[in-house]
């Protein structure tokens, strides 16, 4: 069986991937840290896909709770390992710089680019000992340009995206890639009370993305046939830049 684990699995982008990675035959691990009824429908949507998954909860902001599941999960599954990481779990709580609170600044960056840490640290041994991996991190076009109202969200993105390059370097040599993935807007939960109709004129696709155009992205960033692209941040966002 061949393991995935999915951060913020359980709605929107997250979960698209999910039931993308199903349907290339892994078993995929839902990671989300509230809400269980969504986790349990994205659970459903593996089982629908053919394959199998399971959930682990836990908030990939906090380092202790983070490592102690993975311990917790590699220990009910002597000799296997997570051969694919998606670091997907993020928010946003706009605002200027000016009137921002520490804890909205401290929030965005706890989940976006800490949480990269404390997930993909204890999974790198594993991989590097099996000479497989595959770890894509969900970026933005926030991250590379940088937005207004934003200065949390796109330093948090902006930062995980040299995180992918430097650490790309690093583990080349054991068979791991390490690539971003950089989404425009995308219709999910997370972009709810945005004025789409307005929105969508500053996107040459005039449109918003789905996140299922995200999960075949990720699906091929994960495959075999993207052996030799790492270190890269690849955009999805209908021409918006
Ligand atoms: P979403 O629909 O709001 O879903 C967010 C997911 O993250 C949920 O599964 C949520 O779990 C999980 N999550 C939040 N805090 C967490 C924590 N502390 N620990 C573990 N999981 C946590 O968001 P989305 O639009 O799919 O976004 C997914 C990723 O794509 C994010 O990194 C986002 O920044 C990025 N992105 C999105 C867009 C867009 O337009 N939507 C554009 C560019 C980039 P619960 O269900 O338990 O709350």
């Amino acid at each position: 069986m061949k393991y995935a684990l999915v951060t913020g699995g359980s709605r929107g982008i997250g979960r698209a991937v999910c039931v993308k990675l199903a349907q290339m035959g892994y078993c995929v691990v839902i990671n989300y840290v509230s809400n269980d009824a969504e986790a349990q429908k994205t659970l459903e949507l593996i089982q629908e896909a053919g394959s199998q998954g399971e959930l682990l909860k836990f908030d990939v902001s906090k380092c202790e709770e983070s490592v102690a599941a993975i311990e917790a999960w590699q220990e009910a599954h002597p000799g296997e390992f997570i051969e694919v990481l998606v670091n997907n779990a993020g928010i946003r709580k706009d605002n200027l710089l000016l009137w921002m609170e520490q804890e909205d600044w401290d929030k965005v960056l706890g989940i976006g680019l800490h949480g990269f840490y404390n997930v993909t640290r204890p999974l790198l041994k594993p991989m590097s000992v099996k000479k497989r991996g595959r770890i894509v991190n969900m970026a933005s076009v926030s991250g590379l340009k940088g937005l207004p109202g934003q200065c949390n969200y796109s330093a948090a993105k902006g930062g995980l995206i040299a995180a992918t390059k430097a650490l790309a370097q690093e583990v080349a040599r054991r068979g791991i890639t390490v690539n971003a993935v950089a989404p425009g807007f995308i219709r999910t939960d997370m972009v709810e009370g945005l004025d789409e109709a307005e929105l969508k004129k500053t996107i040459p696709a005039n449109r918003f993305g789905e996140a299922e155009e995200v999960a075949e992205l990720v699906g091929f960033l994960v495959s075999d046939k993207a052996a030799y692209i790492t270190g890269e941040c690849i955009s999805i966002n209908g021409g918006l830049y």
